[in-house]
């Protein structure tokens, strides 16, 4: 399911009449089970975009290899499997995405936990899906004995990580796709790319114009699963963008949906009438964790929280009227088409 398609290089037509239009190419493919796209507007004359390519696909491989759990042989796997409650060497790069990322779940109250894995698994959300309808109390409370973000430490000055709880398992999922976005940024910046889109299953980030010369155009989309229609547009440039929705990726069960996402507070996928969360930052990790724990606080709770981080958040609620919008005092500030 997660094989590769590789890059492929198209020059983006620029309508010729438009004499002020920049070059743009495009670079997409797959990668973490869904899709990215890459547009470079104007590289150096210098670029090899084969060459280019090459080394994003690389690099993505190269992550995917640290974090995935849908890779048996990856390191995060290793970890998971692993018994040993001792302090466990790892390369710098998993250290330091473990590390980062329960930075937020300590900023979040645990509202992001890496260590949600059990009940993703539990739930259907993980690599190897349960088979036999929805899981019992029994084996909820049985999955969140194990979930807790401060049963899990990182040491990066010795680059070593320690599980203080034998059930922990870890989960990057929700952190990955936002961290290799700014890692293909910094592949573009120190290859002096000013102006591009990266975009990886919906998290994105922009930098410089676009091939108009104006900002990037980003689109928030109405919250219907296959039914992308834009709600709401941001004119963006050198922004991370992500976004968390109930419409995504979720199943339905008896007439109830259940999604992706889980509360780690009750072990159980989010219900509420939040239905998506955008957060715009500087850094896409940073953008997509925070969502996903935006989405799991509800809009109440969400939108507090996020006044007193000072993050620009955008809210999607449904109401018996229709959809309603709350945004943060940040996001309110961006600039709206
Ligand atoms: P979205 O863009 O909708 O947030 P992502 O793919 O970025 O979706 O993240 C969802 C994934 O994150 C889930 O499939 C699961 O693996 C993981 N996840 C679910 N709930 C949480 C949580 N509360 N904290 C951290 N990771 C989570
Ligand atoms: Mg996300």
């Amino acid at each position: 399911m997660r094989t590769w398609i590789s890059i492929a290089l198209s020059l983006l037509l620029i309508a010729s009449c438009n004499k002020t239009s920049l070059p743009a190419f495009d670079l997409s493919g797959r990668t973490m089970g869904t899709t990215f796209n890459i547009t470079l507007v104007s590289p150096p004359d210098d670029t090899d975009l084969d060459a280019l390519g090459a080394i994003i696909q690389d690099r993505l491989e190269y992550i995917e290899n640290i974090a995935s759990t849908y890779r048996d042989n990856s390191e995060l796997s290793q970890f998971n499997s692993n018994p040993s409650m001792d302090w466990i060497a790892v390369t710098p790069e998993f250290c330091r995405m473990i590390s980062s990322a329960l930075d937020v779940s300590v900023m979040t109250r645990g509202a992001f936990d890496i260590t949600v894995g059990p009940l993703v698994n539990l739930w259907g959300f993980g690599p190897s899906p349960e088979e036999s309808g929805l899981p019992t109390e029994e084996q909820i409370t049985q999955a969140r004995s194990g979930v807790n973000y401060e049963a899990l430490e990182a040491d990066c000055d010795k680059f070593v990580v320690r599980k203080s709880l034998k059930a922990t398992y870890v989960d990057l999922s929700g952190w990955a796709k936002g961290y290799a976005v700014d890692e293909i940024a910094a592949i573009l910046d120190a290859r002096d790319v000013d102006n591009y889109l990266i975009e990886i299953g919906g998290e994105l980030r922009v930098q410089g114009r676009n091939p108009k010369q104006e900002p990037f155009s980003i689109a928030i989309e109405k919250p219907i699963k296959n039914n992308a229609m834009k709600y709401h547009a941001l004119l963006l440039t050198d922004a991370a963008v992500a976004t968390s929705g109930d419409y995504r990726n979720f199943y339905e069960h008896d007439g109830q949906r259940y999604s992706h996402t889980i509360d780690p507070r009750t072990g159980r996928p989010v219900s509420h009438q939040l239905t998506g969360v955008t957060v715009v930052s500087t850094s896409t990790a940073f953008a997509d964790a925070i969502a996903t724990a935006l989405l799991v606080l509800g809009a109440d709770e969400g939108w507090v929280l996020a006044e007193e981080l000072d993050i620009a958040a955008y809210f999607l609620i449904r109401t018996e009227d229709g959809l309603k919008e709350i945004s943060t005092t940040k996001f309110a500030r961006l600039n709206r088409l």
